[in-house]
This record gives C-alpha cells, structure tokens and sequence, in this order.
C-alpha cells in the first residue's frame, strides 16, 4: 500500500528558543527567514494555517503544522503556549492532526514532554548534530553526549516520534568518530533521521574559522562516501533516512562559502551506495562464467551515476567483463542480484 506524504505546514522560528550561536549555524540563511519573523505571533500561525489548508488537496493527506528553525522548548513557556495554543483549534476541528517542532536535546525532560503531549504534540526532531564530546565542543553546540541519551529515554517514555538530525563533516570529527556516532544513534532507536554534510555558511561561527584557515569543509565526494557508509548503519536497524542533505533553496545557495553542496545530494548518496553494492557483489563472484546483474529500472539513472561515472569505474576495475547489467522494473529499488545468465 502506498503511503501518502503528509502535507506540512510550516513555521520558522530562526533561533529562537537557541541559548547561543552553534558554529556552523546560520539559520536565517539556511531557513530564508529574517529576525523580522521573531515575531510570529498566535494569530499569524492561526492566519498562515488558514491560508495552507486551502492547499492541501487531498482530504486524505494528514496534515501537520511544524515549528522549525529554532529551539522550541527553550522559548519562553508563554510563548510556546501562544504558539501551540494556536493551533488548537483546527486540531478539534479535525483539520489539522498534530503538531511536530525541533529543539536540543538538552531541552527535553519528562516535564517538557507532558507539557507537548497536552497541546496533540506528536513528533519531536532532535538537533543531535554528534555524538563524538570533542565535536559537541569544538561546535560550541553546549550540551553533552550523555544529554542525548537522556533526552532519548525521557522521549521514548512516551507516545512521541522521535526524529534526529545527524552532521558529517563539523570540526574535530574523524572517520571513525562519525561512523562510530552512527552506530551509537542507531542504537538509541529514532524513528527517523536526516543527515546534513556541514556547510560554511555566511556570518556563521564556521565561516570565521574558514576564512582564517582553521577549518576545511569535507570535499563532495568525502561527503558522498561517509553518507553512504552511514545510510545502511540506520537501514539495518529500520531507521528511515528521510533527507540527506540540506533542502536546496536560492537563499541558502546564495549564503554558501564552501561545502559539499549539491542540489541533489540525496541522489548521489544513493549513486554511491549502489555502487558499493555492486562492487561488493562483483569482487565476490568468481567471474568465469556469464554473470546478469539485475537493477530495479527506477534506479537506473541513479544506478549508472552521472554520465554513466557508476558503469564506467565498474568496467575499469574490470568487474564488467562477463557480466551484463538488466533493468528490471519489477525488481525494488535499492536492491541488486546477481545470477548466472541463462
Ligand atoms: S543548531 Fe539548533 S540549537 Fe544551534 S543555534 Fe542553530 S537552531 Fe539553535
């Protein structure tokens, strides 16, 4: 069965809520909305959700209102209240089903949780960021690795979806570390996680350290292969991945200084996984007899990479030779298999 994406309606709140300025944050250019948008107000979300509905479409889309941008729980509890309180309303009436907004997770506690679940909060995105102490520290980010874990039990204590953001790339992390990091978040169980590649991004912390040269953003093909290492750290453990890369827009394009950024990082990332995959499958055959490698037919674009780069590095490893590649349109993305050819 074909699962429906809900239709979101989103607020931003830029740094709101946040005790201070993590390093490579800029949320004003990340999120286009300016310090003018600090004052949203109860009315503008009730207004802005008004306007929204008459979009959704199809009446059976669920339809979610989001705080993003900022640390929701660190605003001053007024405020949250005026906010959530706002959405009230369309929740009784049924056109709206819940709410989800993002915090830190050193603003997250059993008291904090009773209080979201009382205004039909029912998903909770985590800025997780590491889980390596030197990276937390060196990214000014103010809160511990054992605050995660908190935040996670205190969290999984309750009915809430969890969602967690992971970075690649932020200073003093190794490759180690990140791939380690995975590891431990896989195992606190999100339900699930996007993954950003750190970017030097105008009138951040990072970008100060960058212009001086005391920091260097990963290369785009660094990036790529630790985001296809860490992918199937989650996959294996049900994770769903639901973004790899920032969400392309001309404002954030425009505020960029340097960084693995590509519009369509996400794609790439899977490029690269299918060919690790194919390589894996391929080293392992004893290639002496005819060999069909099958590939689901919606992943050919991807599965041959750009200007067929995927095909290509196979053949010059000479995995090609006594194998013909099929696309299958039957066959489930992500998936390869590699038989004898009849
Ligand atoms: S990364 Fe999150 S906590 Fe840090 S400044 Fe940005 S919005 Fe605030």
């Amino acid at each position: 069965m074909r699962t429906i994406t809900p239709f979101v309606i989103p607020f931003f709140i830029p740094h709101q809520g946040c005790p201070h300025h993590c390093i490579f944050c800029n949320q004003q250019s990340i999120t286009g909305f300016t310090a003018a948008d600090a004052s949203l107000t109860g009315q503008d979300v009730q207004a802005g959700i008004t306007t929204w509905l008459s979009r959704v479409g199809n009446p059976e889309r669920q339809v979610q209102v989001a705080f993003y941008g900022g640390s929701f729980t660190g605003l001053d509890r007024r405020r949250q209240k005026e906010l959530l309180g706002a959405v009230q309303p369309f929740i009784e009436n049924g056109k709206v089903n819940c709410i989800r907004l993002s915090t830190r997770p050193d603003y997250i506690n059993s008291e904090i949780v009773t209080f979201l679940l009382q205004y039909h909060v029912r998903i909770v995105e985590i800025g997780v960021q590491s889980l390596d102490p030197d990276v937390l520290l060196a990214s000014h980010r103010g809160h511990t690795v054992d605050q995660v874990k908190k935040a996670f039990a205190c969290l999984h204590r309750s009915e809430l979806i969890i969602g967690a953001q992971l970075m690649i790339g932020l200073p003093e992390e190794t490759s180690k570390g990140v791939l380690n990091g995975a590891r431990i978040l896989a195992a606190m169980q999100p339900d699930f996680i996007r993954i950003y590649p750190t970017l030097v991004i105008r009138g951040s912390g990072l970008a100060r350290l960058y212009q001086l040269g005391l920091y260097h953003p990963l290369s785009m093909n660094r990036a790529v292969a630790i985001c296809a290492r860490i992918k199937p750290i989650f996959a294996k453990e049900n994770i769903r991945v639901v973004r790899v890369g920032l969400q392309p827009s001309l404002s954030l394009e425009k505020e960029i200084l340097a960084g693995p950024y590509h519009p369509a990082f996400g794609e790439l990332v899977q490029a690269r996984m299918l060919f690790n995959k194919a390589r894996s499958l391929l080293f392992r055959v004893r290639q002496e007899k005819e060999m069909e490698l099958t590939v689901a037919s919606a992943d050919q674009s991807v599965f041959r990479g750009k200007k067929n780069r995927n095909m290509n590095r196979l053949a010059g490893l000479g995995l090609l030779d006594k194998v013909t590649v099929r696309f299958d349109p039957n066959q489930t993305r992500q998936t390869l298999y590699l038989r004898e050819k009849r």
